[in-house]
């Protein structure tokens, strides 16, 4: 099949972690990609990298949580690249407690960097894609969207991201733009170190006791959510919409 649309990919929350892998993954692809973080710094040198191993990338900070500064990364991948036609909304924080201790600020900002920046981003982006009758949205659950002690904030937040993407499958179907979500259960990142940390648990000893756990028997890398982000923005995939795809050693429900 000829592609008509433009290969220009985005990925938030890219300098570190899943969504570092998911912007060497979309590049290793084929993507051009627009590489956004609040760490701008990381997400220069990370598209920087790409450019020298051939690909094309653009790397710009920015709180997915504010408007202008959403409205301006989008324009600018726009006008370097192209117009985006995949986001990838990747970009997300933990402020864990337990409810009787959490505070209206740990509320308002997973919340706000989950769901907001999700919709402020999938808001700039779609134009570009409705424009070209095509599109891929994946969004970033977890399996904490299905509860988990001391993430009440964290486990509203990706649970929203379920139905926001369910949604969005309905709304941008007809303009040829599927959205699906992930939900990975233990992903080896700094964010799950920083958990090991808060519980006083060794990194190496809290992933052992986590892979006992899970049915594979080992913990999850990024490039096991990469490859599937790769599934889900790829031209054989466009039938499949409005599904969360549990990526977690086994099953979830
Ligand atoms: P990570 O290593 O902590 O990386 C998250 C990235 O998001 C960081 O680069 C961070 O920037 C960026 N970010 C945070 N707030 C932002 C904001 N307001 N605007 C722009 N960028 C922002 O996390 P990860 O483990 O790769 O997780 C990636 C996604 O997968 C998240 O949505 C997470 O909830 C989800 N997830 C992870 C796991 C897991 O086990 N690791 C499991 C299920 C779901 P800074 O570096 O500047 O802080």
């Amino acid at each position: 099949m000829t592609e008509s649309h433009s290969r220009v990919a985005i990925v938030t929350g890219a300098g570190r972690g899943i969504g570092a892998a998911v912007a060497r993954r979309l590049s290793a692809d084929g993507f051009a990609v627009g590489l956004l973080d609040l760490d701008s710094s990381a997400v220069k040198s990370g598209a920087e990298d790409l450019a020298s191993g051939g690909g094309r990338a653009v790397g710009v900070g920015l709180d997915v949580s504010n408007t202008e500064q959403v409205e301006a990364a989008v324009a600018k991948v726009a006008e370097e690249l192209g117009p985006p036609t995949v986001l990838v909304n990747n970009a997300g924080i933990t402020r864990d407690n337990l409810i009787f201790k959490m505070t209206d600020e740990d509320w308002d900002s997973v919340l706000n960097v989950h769901l907001r920046g999700s919709f402020l981003m999938t808001r700039a982006v779609q134009k570009h894609m409705t424009a070209q009758k095509w599109g891929r949205i994946v969004n970033l659950s977890s399996t904490s969207a299905l509860g988990n002690r001391g993430q009440v904030n964290y486990s509203a937040a990706k649970a929203g991201m379920q139905g926001f993407t369910k949604t969005l499958a309905i709304e941008l179907g007809k303009f040829n733009v599927t959205a699906n979500a992930i939900a990975p259960g233990f992903i080896a990142t700094d964010m799950t170190a920083a958990t090991a940390e808060r519980l006083g648990i060794p990194f190496e000893d809290f992933k052992k006791g986590a892979a006992q756990q899970i049915p594979v028997q080992r913990v999850g890398t990024p490039d096991d959510i990469a490859h599937t982000v790769s599934f889900l923005v790829s031209e054989g995939a466009g039938f499949v919409s409005g599904q969360v795809i549990y990526v977690a050693g086994g099953p979830k429900d």
